[in-house]
């Protein structure tokens, strides 16, 4: 028994080490390279990734797999050793059910998809996007088929990003949250706006950025194993739980996009850096999903970062550092400010109020798609309609509308429903952080959030993908995944901001 898996440890060591060294030259594409440096950093991640997946699907890697797997009934299924056996086994069934060609064949066509999707939302230009689509839409059809078949095509997508989550589940979440959110927006338009003419002033973007690092470091960010730069879009990765970097951005006119963004993907880096050091070089040391890491993104981000006790304890030092453009604005004000609720075209502009609503849209569109109830011509009025529907608004051109997210260019169809989830969830590990300390609040308001982090350390960060995210969220909070804690803590707090009664 330890013999095998002492050598499957080994072979799976090599294929973490080729994950990352295409995580660090991703990173790399991002923040430093000069745009020359494209085609070959193109060919150098195919290559690594092309060798990571014949490691990981090798005849080595399969005999060891056969030689454990009937093992596992006889060891203790919350052991280690059982789950990255089986995490190991799930990974490797799953890469060798796709014929390398295929995968070379998605590869080249996302490849190209990508650049008519850039070159559509240019010119607003739907028509240039959608013969790729249509391909890709395909491709995903052919690639389901290469798995058993599920209750729903499009179960086989969601587990590629959230493993054990199904169609069914996604749609019982939406029919639950979809009438409250829309209502809760309804309420909201009918009250007065708040005011945030003091987010449309000049900032200094240096201070800016020092305010955001002063932050993260009072949050309990690792500056020994973790850093930030700028990309154009805010992302988190991860070289290991050692090495775990974040990018942020300026957006013009948005002066506190640049602080959100950090304290958000500062939420993404601390799951990362949380990751028990044992799983370093194993497939359990990642995220459990992209919706558990979503929930700790946004738990730091709306949950901690846009909260009244956070703004208690950090205004005062935002105030000192803007005295011209906070100066004479009140805490409270500012706090409503940057809770202002604003329905948009876009989703990556959108609030807490409003975003599940964006999401449930592609959501919706993406499932259509699979199981071709809807064809691809019809797809911008089906959008439009649905906009009007959910938001009261109608896109003016399909850049605005149906081309604005980069998602289905990349082939990440399946992809949406884990930013759902990830609301979903940080309430209610929230919840579950408030039950097993009641001064949680008073704590933040003091500025002190290593019993967060630590809570959060314990029963989540360490466990990487040890467990499926159902089953994650059960043993932290005894409860399967429910959006009825998330949509209390929406409603009560915009009732607040917005003195709906
Ligand atoms: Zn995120």
């Amino acid at each position: 028994m330890h013999e095998p898996l002492t050598r499957l440890k080994l072979a799976v060591g090599e294929v973490v080490d080729l994950q990352r060294a295409a995580a660090l030259l991703e990173w790399d594409e991002q923040v430093y390279m000069p745009p020359g440096g494209a085609p070959a950093h193109g060919e150098m991640v195919a290559t690594i990734r092309k060798t990571a997946h014949e490691k990981l699907t090798s005849d080595d890697v399969g005999r060891l797999i056969d030689e454990l797997e009937p093992a596992l009934p006889s060891l203790d299924p919350d052991s280690d050793e059982h789950r990255i056996i089986s995490v190991t086994a799930r990974d490797y069934h799953k890469a060798a059910c796709v014929p390398s060609a295929f995968v070379a064949e998605l590869a080249q066509t996302v490849s190209t998809a990508q650049h008519a999707w850039i070159a559509a939302r240019a010119q607003s230009d739907y028509s240039k996007f959608s013969p790729h689509l249509a391909r890709l839409i395909e491709l995903k059809q052919r690639y389901i088929a290469f798995f058993p078949p599920r209750e729903h095509p499009y179960d086989t997508l969601l587990d590629e990003f959230e493993p054990g989550i199904t169609t069914a589940d996604v749609k019982a979440l939406f029919a639950i949250i979809r009438p409250r959110q829309v209502e809760l927006i309804r309420s909201i338009a009918d009250r007065p706006q708040v005011d945030d003419s003091f987010l449309r002033v000049p900032y200094a973007e240096n201070d800016l950025w020092k305010f955001g690092e002063e932050v993260i470091t009072t949050l309990g960010f690792d500056w020994t194993r973790g850093r930030q730069d700028r990309s154009v879009h805010p992302f988190a990765t991860g070289i290991g739980p050692d090495d775990v970097r974040i990018t942020t951005r300026i957006v013009p006119n948005e002066p506190f996009s640049l602080f959100f963004g950090t304290a958000h993907e500062t939420g993404h880096a601390l799951y990362e850096q949380g990751i028990a050091g044992d799983y370093r070089r194993s497939l359990l040391g990642d995220g459990a999903s992209l919706g558990i890491h979503e929930s700790q993104s946004r738990l730091w981000e709306n949950l901690v970062a846009r909260s009244w006790p956070f703004w208690q304890h950090f205004f005062p030092k935002l105030q000192q550092r803007f005295p011209t453009q906070l100066g004479t604005v009140s805490a409270e004000r500012f706090y409503r400010g940057i809770n202002k609720v604003q329905r948009s075209l876009i989703r990556v502009e959108s609030d807490e109020a409003t975003y599940n609503l964006h999401i449930m849209l592609r959501v919706e569109m993406e499932i259509a798609m699979l199981a071709g109830d809807v064809s691809v011509n019809d797809l911008p009025a089906l959008w439009n309609s649905r906009m009007q529907e959910y938001l009261g608004l109608t896109p003016d051109n399909d850049a605005r509308g149906i081309l604005q997210d980069i998602h289905w260019s990349i082939g990440a169809i399946g992809y949406f429903a884990t930013y759902t989830l990830g609301n979903v969830i940080s309430a209610q590990l929230w919840n579950a952080f408030g039950r097993a300390n009641p001064d949680r609040d008073a704590d933040i308001a003091r500025g002190e959030f290593a019993p967060l982090l630590t809570w959060l350390r314990s029963n989540v960060h360490r466990f990487g993908r040890k467990y499926k995210p159902q089953e994650l969220v059960e043993r932290v909070t005894s409860s399967r995944i429910d959006p009825e804690p998330y949509l209390q803590y929406l409603e009560s707090k915009y009732r607040r901001i917005y003195e709906i009664t």
